[in-house]
């Protein structure tokens, strides 16, 4: 039986059944490939891609998939070249390079309380895409059950449907995007074997709280259940601390928490993060990551370890994107769109219902082709497509980019 999947992303082109007589290439061979029973019959190309590649087509202002349109810092393209021309080219340890594991249990041993083992407890992986799809095949049996908070991330379905378990959608509040505990609690069954957590969120742009993070450890308390923590928008909270689960010593038992260099250093095309975590589920984690990609390119670790010896590069994004989120909303404040309360990441989410009753692919679409800015429907991101009239923007572009997509956006 196929385990239920979101239907978030668009229809493959040209799908054919599962089990149909596959097309492509020459059709004198055509008959000589065997029939393919998808894994992941539901999946297409993500709203992501499409929505960039339709952007690009009406040469509309891009919002709409997350990515910096600016430079990174160039101090640390240096160090990435250093090592490459100082011959750090051929394969790390299959963990990552020590010393950016060690810079990463430094980090979060400054900025969140817990000492993770950089040997034992510290794994890099190509991105946190690679991270998530990793621990979940590695903690997560056939037939296990994995909540899910929609709105969520569009890799986390796939990765539950590749191991096997079955996602459990659990929406967070309606209007406020706050985790609803007694819906979590009442979706917990004996099958329930990790759920995942994404604090700052993409993409309401809403942060848990330390309250909120007291509530997730009581109600996992006598359950077994691991908790994946996507943390990639870290250094991304405007008001307050970033609750990581390494916070929260019981949760953090129980927790992988991942991370993306990516966002943080501005670099999302280098596919670099980390999976950190009690020893035993590293253990676990490793013997899926060795033989999944077994190592991450080496030289853009050594540079990444170099750069992070000085920790006010991430110390200062907040600042840095907070700067953004202030100026985008001051344009929107002049729009007919209605922005929603941002605390973190670099998306805004907008309430578009005073400007059109469509709904929002096809508000996001035309908002494409016929203004000229480019973003992503929310309902994308849950399981049942389920509507509100939002959009989200992604702020974490040049100001004069910014500035051009606000201009149009006037005009709605
Ligand atoms: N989780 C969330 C919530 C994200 O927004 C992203 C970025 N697209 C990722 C994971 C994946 O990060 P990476 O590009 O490092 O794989
Ligand atoms: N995380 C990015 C976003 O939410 C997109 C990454 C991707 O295209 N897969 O926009």
């Amino acid at each position: 039986m196929v385990p239920p999947q979101s239907l978030r992303s668009l229809p493959p082109e040209g799908a054919r059944p599962a089990l149909g007589r596959p097309g492509g290439g020459p059709a004198a061979f055509a008959d000589l490939t065997p029939a393919v029973e998808s894994r992941l019959p539901q999946v297409g190309t993500t709203i992501f891609t499409v929505m960039s590649a339709l952007a690009q087509q009406h040469g509309a202002v891009n919002l709409g998939q997350g990515f910096p349109d600016f430079d990174c810092d160039p101090r640390l393209l240096d160090a990435v070249d250093a090592a490459m021309r100082g011959g750090l080219n051929q394969y790390p340890p299959m963990a990552g390079v020590p010393a950016l594991r060690e810079r990463v249990a430094e980090k979060m041993a400054a900025l969140y309380g817990h000492r993770y083992d950089p040997a034992t407890e510290v794994t890099i992986t190509a991105g946190a895409t690679q991270a998530i799809l990793t621990a979940i095949l590695a903690l997560i049996h056939p037939g296990d059950e994995v909540i899910v908070l929609d709105p969520s991330y569009d890799s986390y379905d796939p990765s539950i449907v590749l191991a096997g378990a079955t996602p459990v959608h659990v929406p967070l509040t309606p209007g406020s995007f706050a985790p609803d505990f007694d819906r979590i609690a009442a979706a917990l069954t004996p099958r329930t074997r990790a759920v995942v957590v994404n604090s700052p969120h993409n993409p309401s742009g809403t942060c848990w709280s330390e309250d909120d993070m007291l509530r997730l450890a009581e109600l996992l308390r006598p359950t077994g259940a691991f908790v994946i923590s996507d943390e990639v928008y870290e250094h991304m909270v405007f008001d307050g601390e970033h609750q990581s689960v390494a916070r929260h010593p019981e949760l953090a038992a129980r927790s992988v928490v991942v991370s993306s260099f990516g966002k943080t250093y501005h670099v999302t095309g280098w596919k670099v993060g980390y999976a950190a975590a009690p020893a035993a589920l590293s253990a676990e984690f490793r013997k899926v990551h060795q033989f999944n990609v077994f190592t991450v390119n080496t030289p853009m670790q050594h540079g990444i370890a170099a750069f992070m010896a000085e920790p006010s590069h991430h110390l200062g994004l907040p600042a840095f994107y907070r700067a953004k989120r202030d100026f985008f909303r001051a344009g929107l404040a002049k729009t007919r769109l209605r922005a929603l309360p941002c605390q973190g990441t670099y998306f805004q989410c907008v309430d578009y219902s005073a400007v059109s009753d469509k709904p929002e692919a096809d508000f996001c679409r035309w908002l494409t082709t016929e203004i000229g800015v480019a973003a992503i429907p929310l309902s994308a991101f849950y399981a049942d497509a389920f509507e509100q009239r939002i959009a989200r923007f992604c702020f974490g572009k040049k100001d004069e980019t910014l500035a051009l997509a606000l201009d149009r956006l006037a005009s709605l």
